[in-house]
């Protein structure tokens, strides 16, 4: 089956992403149509991870910090097509981003509290399908 919205592709109890090695269908398959977890969380604008950073140390680097949140998604994304980033929000001084998946979300604030040092801090919901990420400095 294909997604309709990214073109992921499952096929043998995984997704792939578009174009990849696993994803090629036997000749004259026609493949179903779905709509993956992925993008039907987009749609309902349901996110599996919240990460927030905020501080002065945050202003200034932000754009190293925004480099590395995008190379984390690619890297956790060729791997799990499922784990992607709906959308980053600035507010104020606050940087705000949904994921589809919540350890994209836990990877994204261990890796910038490995690189930048700060304050980070998890909360997971009782069935750990939810976390909410907060990082400052
Ligand atoms: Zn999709």
């Amino acid at each position: 089956m294909v997604c309709t919205g990214c073109k992921a592709a499952f096929w043998g109890k995984r997704w792939f992403n578009e174009g990849d090695e696993g994803a090629k269908l036997p000749a004259g398959h026609v493949p179903g149509k779905v709509v993956c977890p992925a993008c039907q969380r987009m749609k309902d604008n349901n996110p599996a991870g919240v990460v927030t950073l905020s501080g002065d140390y945050l202003l200034k680097h932000e754009e190293v910090i925004l480099n590395a949140v995008k190379n984390v998604e690619a890297k956790t994304r060729a791997k799990n097509p499922l784990a992607r980033i709906m959308e980053i929000g600035q507010e104020a001084n606050v940087l705000t981003i949904r994921t589809t998946d919540e350890k994209l979300a836990e990877k994204l604030g261990k890796e910038i509290y490995k690189s930048h040092s700060g304050k980070l801090g998890l909360q997971w919901s009782q069935d750990e399908s939810f976390v909410r990420v907060n990082w400052t400095r």
